[in-house]
C-alpha cells in the first residue's frame, strides 16, 4: 500500500505527458495529470496539428495553378480565413476531447489548473496538495520574443494560431522550422512575406545544402528573403507596423511574427522548493533515464531541451513509464532521428549531416540528385526537388538521407527504419524502385559526386 496519493503525479498534459501517463497507468501505477490549458498541449493546440491543417490549405494555391497543364479549367478561386480557422478550431477541440477520455479510459485522473512543485513528494494545484511517490514534469516550451524596441507589436506563432485575418503583409523572423513553415503558409494563402534571417542560410542545423535549397525555391514562390537582416526596431501605427531594419531599411507589414525559438516552460513551477538543478535557459537537467538531481523527480520532452520533436517527447514517455513501472533501465537513442519541416517545397531529413559525417567517419560518399518532378513536366511549375545520400566509404553503410521535395517527411519514415537497420548503400542499390516516384531516387542514384 502506497503512503502517497498516486505512484505518479504528470504536471502537462502534452505530448510527453500524456504519453507518460498513460503506459504508467497500463503497467498498474496509480497516476493523475495536471494541465493548465488544453490537453494536448502544444502540438495538438499550437504546434504540429494546426500547423500542418493550414499548410494543406496554403497548398491549395499551387495545386489550382497546376490544374491546368492538366486540362482542367478552375474559376477564379477566393479564400476564407474565417472558415479554415473555425474549421481547425473544430477539429482541435475534437482531438482535445479524445484526448481526455484516452486518459479516463486508461484510469487517469485529470486535474484542471496550473500545478506546482512544493517539494520532493508533493504539488500544489487549485489549492489541493497531492502527494505523489514520482513527479514528472512535461510542461514543454513557450515562444521566444527577440529583446529589440517594439517587440510588444509583434506575434509569436501561439497567436498566430488565432489571427482573426490574414494579414495583407506579413514580415517573418527567424531561419528555423517555425519561420519557414508559417513563411510558407502566409504566403500560399495571399500574404506578401518577407523573411528576415540573421545568419546565411536556413535551417542552419541541417545539412548545408537543404536550406540553401529551399531559400531558392522560396524565393521563386515569392517570398522576399533576406539574409544577414535583422530587427532593430518595431513601431506600431494603427494596424500597421512598421519594421525598422539593421540595414536602414524600413517595411510596413500589417503582421510581424517573431520564429526566433522556444525556451523550456519551468517559471512559476515551484522546482526550486525542491532544489531541482537548472541550465542558464530554464531547461531542466535529466540524467540518461530522465531523472533530476532530485531522485523522485522526472523530466521529459520540450522542457528539458534536447530534440523538440513530438515523437521524442513520447519516446521519452514511455521509457520513463516503463523504467519506473516495469523494468528499468531502458535508454533513449537520440541517433537516427528523423524530421520533416512542412515548409513549401517540404524538406525531410534523417542521420548525419554531410559536415557531421566527414568529421565522425572522415571519408564519405556523397551521391545527389536535383531534379523537376515528373508532375511538374505539365503543371507548368518551376518547382525542383533534391535529394542527396551521405555514405561511409569504409562500412558502405548510409549515414544520412535528405531531401527537399513533395512529401518529403512521408518519404523520410520508410529510408529512417533503413538507416535504423545500417543499411548499406550496396542494399540500397539492390532495393527495386517504385516507378514512377520521386522516391525511387534514393535507390537509383549510382555514381558520387
Ligand atoms: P507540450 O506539448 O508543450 O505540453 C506541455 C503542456 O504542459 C502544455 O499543455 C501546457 O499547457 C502544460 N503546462 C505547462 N505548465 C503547466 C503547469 N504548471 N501546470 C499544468 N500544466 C502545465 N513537432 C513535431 O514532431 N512535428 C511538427 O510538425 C511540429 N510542429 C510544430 C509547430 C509549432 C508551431 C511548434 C511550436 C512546435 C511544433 N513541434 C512539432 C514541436 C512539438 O509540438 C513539441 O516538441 C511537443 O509538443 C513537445 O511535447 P511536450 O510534452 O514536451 O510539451
Ligand atoms: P529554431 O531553433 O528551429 O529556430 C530559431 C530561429 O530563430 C533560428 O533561425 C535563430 O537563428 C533565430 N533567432 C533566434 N534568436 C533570434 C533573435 N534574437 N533575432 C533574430 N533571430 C533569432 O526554433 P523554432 O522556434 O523555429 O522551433 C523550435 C523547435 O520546435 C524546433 O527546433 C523543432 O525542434 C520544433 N519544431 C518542429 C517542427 C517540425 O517537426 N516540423 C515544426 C516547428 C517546430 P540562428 O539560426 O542564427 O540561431
Amino acid at each position: 500500500m502506497s503512503n502517497y496519493d498516486y505512484d505518479l503525479f504528470t504536471i502537462g498534459g502534452g505530448s510527453g505527458g500524456v504519453r507518460a501517463s498513460r503506459f504508467a497507468s497500463q503497467y498498474g501505477a496509480t497516476v493523475a495529470l495536471a494541465e493548465k490549458s488544453e490537453l494536448g498541449g502544444t502540438c495538438v493546440n499550437l504546434g504540429c496539428i494546426p500547423k500542418k491543417l493550414m499548410s494543406y490549405a496554403a497548398h491549395f494555391r499551387a495545386d489550382f495553378a497546376d490544374a491546368a497543364g492538366f486540362g482542367w479549367q478552375l474559376g477564379e478561386s477566393t479564400f476564407d480565413w474565417a472558415s479554415l480557422i473555425a474549421n481547425k478550431d473544430r477539429e482541435i477541440a475534437r482531438l482535445n476531447g479524445v484526448y481526455r477520455s484516452t486518459l479516463e479510459k486508461a484510469s487517469v485522473e485529470v486535474v484542471d489548473g496550473h500545478a506546482s512543485v512544493v517539494d520532493a513528494h508533493t504539488v500544489l494545484i487549485n489549492g489541493r496538495r497531492i502527494s505523489a511517490r514520482h513527479i514528472l514534469i512535461a510542461t514543454g516550451g513557450r515562444p521566444t520574443r527577440p529583446t529589440i524596441k517594439g517587440s510588444e507589436h509583434g506575434i509569436s506563432s501561439d497567436d498566430f494560431f488565432h489571427l482573426k485575418a490574414l494579414p495583407p503583409r506579413a514580415v517573418v523572423v527567424g531561419g528555423g522550422y517555425i519561420a519557414v513553415e508559417l513563411a510558407a503558409i502566409l504566403n500560399g494563402l495571399g500574404s506578401k512575406v518577407t523573411l528576415l534571417y540573421r545568419g546565411k542560410q536556413l535551417l542552419r542545423t541541417m545539412d548545408h545544402e537543404l536550406g540553401t535549397f529551399l531559400a531558392a525555391e522560396m524565393i521563386k514562390n515569392g517570398i522576399d528573403v533576406q539574409f544577414e537582416t535583422d530587427i532593430d526596431a518595431l513601431h506600431a501605427n494603427g494596424d500597421v507596423k512598421q519594421v525598422q531594419l539593421n540595414n536602414g531599411r524600413i517595411i510596413d507589414a500589417e503582421c510581424v511574427l517573431f520564429a526566433t525559438g522556444r525556451h523550456a516552460n519551468t517559471a512559476g513551477l515551484g522546482l526550486e522548493n525542491a532544489g531541482v538543478a537548472l541550465r542558464e535557459n530554464g531547461s531542466i537537467v535529466v540524467d540518461d533515464q530522465f531523472k533530476t538531481n532530485v531522485d523522485s523527480i522526472y523530466a521529459i520532452g520540450d522542457v528539458i531541451d534536447r530534440v523538440a520533436l513530438t515523437p521524442v517527447a513520447l519516446a521519452e514517455g514511455m521509457i520513463v513509464a516503463a523504467n519506473l513501472f516495469l523494468q528499468g533501465g531502458r535508454r533513449m537513442s537520440y541517433e537516427n532521428i528523423p524530421t520533416a519541416v512542412f515548409s513549401h517545397p517540404n524538406v525531410g531529413t534523417v542521420g548525419m549531416t554531410e559536415a557531421e559525417a566527414r568529421k565522425r567517419y572522415g571519408a564519405v560518399k556523397i551521391f545527389k540528385s536535383e531534379f523537376k518532378a515528373l508532375k511538374h513536366t505539365l503543371s507548368g511549375s518551376t518547382e525542383r526537388s533534391f535529394m542527396k545520400l551521405v555514405v561511409d566509404v569504409a562500412s558502405d553503410r548510409v549515414l544520412g538521407l535528405h531531401m527537399v521535395g513533395a512529401d518529403a517527411g512521408e518519404v523520410m519514415q520508410g529510408f529512417a527504419v533503413a538507416l535504423q537497420c545500417n543499411a548499406t548503400k550496396a542494399q540500397f542499390d539492390a532495393t527495386i524502385g517504385i516507378h514512377p516516384t520521386m522516391a525511387e531516387e534514393f535507390v537509383t542514384m549510382r555514381t558520387p559526386v
